[in-house]
């Protein structure tokens, strides 16, 4: 059954990422577009239960393409997960007249999305915001861009003192399923060896190339690790153990954190954003429900939550190898 829609609500759940106020920008200036309306409903599920929701038109998100985080506030509702909550989720936007969601947000966020249309009908259509990369259905996801020059920047500083200093630096990166963010910035950053949770290559394998890289006359070295690696050390237990092992290095250890969530999207983001955007309100307004919006050879695509919270993402094989090549 596919209803008209006339009022779209649209809101972020979950952890927040650069690019969010970009895709809410461009879901609220479709709707202007297309004369529907549009109204913001704010922390996410939790705000949905309350009727946390405010109008928005055109002229309500001026400015905001450029900044990080997310304006309507994103939160973790517990409350959502039962039954009356969603029923009271139900009623509040019946109250407001809203017949179609847009959320933006990650595996859980959709989980909730597909529960939600299942039981009342509200049409929904999904846009990956996580700086993760880790959901299925899409190549990149929103933020992961953003995360990836970020981090980059700050393994560039690290490496000066690295260098300075003639010190080994371990850099915690986000990723505990997956290593998508450790991967590519340790590319761009040039690091020396990379761990993440999709390989497990041994810790004398490390020991091996960090002796190789001390032989072969670096000044500085830098281990890009992922949250998940799977060496079963963490990243301070990693420094000891090098340390114990090759005391010809110094370590440190330099874990990133939530930085990595933060900042002005990249270009690509924010372009990322405003085509994801359009394609959710279009898809709306086609009878179109529990997709997401991804993209894919650079079209954008959909595809049905039900895949994208159940697939994987795969590690890039060839980007692998290009890494392994670098650090000769
Ligand atoms: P991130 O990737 O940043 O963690 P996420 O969207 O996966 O983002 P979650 O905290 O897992 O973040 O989910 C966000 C919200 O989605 C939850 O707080 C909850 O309100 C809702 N949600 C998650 N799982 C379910 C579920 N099984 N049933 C109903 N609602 C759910």
């Amino acid at each position: 059954m596919t209803v008209e829609i006339k009022k779209i609500g649209v809101f972020t759940s979950g952890g927040d990422s650069p690019g969010m106020n970009a895709a809410i920008r461009s879901v609220v200036r479709t709707c202007a577009y297309m004369k529907i309306d549009c109204m913001g409903i704010y922390r996410g599920y939790q705000g949905m239960i309350e009727g946390d929701f405010k109008p928005m038109d055109a002229r309500s998100v001026n400015n905001i393409i450029n900044k990080g985080g997310t304006i309507l506030k994103s939160a973790r509702s517990l409350e959502f997960q039962t039954k009356e909550g969603r029923k009271k989720a139900y009623d509040q936007l019946q109250s407001a007249g809203i017949d179609g969601l847009v959320v933006i947000g990650g595996d859980g966020s959709f989980t909730g999305a597909l529960i939600f249309h299942k039981e009342y009908n509200v049409p929904i259509i999904g846009i990956p915001g996580t700086i993760d990369n880790d959901i299925f259905g899409t190549t990149y996801t929103l933020g992961f861009d953003t995360a990836l020059n970020t981090v980059v920047e700050v393994i560039d500083k690290i490496r000066d003192t690295a260098s300075s200093h003639n010190r080994l630096f371990f850099v915690e990166v986000m990723g505990r399923d997956v290593g998508h963010i450790a991967l590519n910035a340790g590319v761009g950053a040039g690091a020396e060896e990379i761990l993440i949770p999709e390989e497990n290559l041994g810790l004398e394998r490390l020991l091996e190339s960090l002796k190789r890289s001390k032989a072969s006359g670096k000044s500085s070295s830098i281990v890009v690790v992922a949250e998940g690696d799977k060496t079963g050390k963490n990243v301070f237990e990693l420094k000891e153990y090098v340390e114990e092992h090759l005391p010809i290095y110094d370590c440190r250890v330099s874990v990133l954190g939530h930085m990595q969530r933060g900042g002005s999207p990249s270009c690509f983001d924010r372009v990322l954003a405003s085509r994801m955007g359009v394609k959710a309100v279009e898809a709306l307004l086609e009878g179109k429900s529990s997709l997401m919006v991804g993209i894919q050879d650079n079209k954008i695509t959909l595809t049905p939550i039900s895949k994208a919270i159940k697939g994987h993402t795969k590690i890039d094989k060839e980007l692998m190898r290009v890494s392994d090549i670098m650090t000769v």
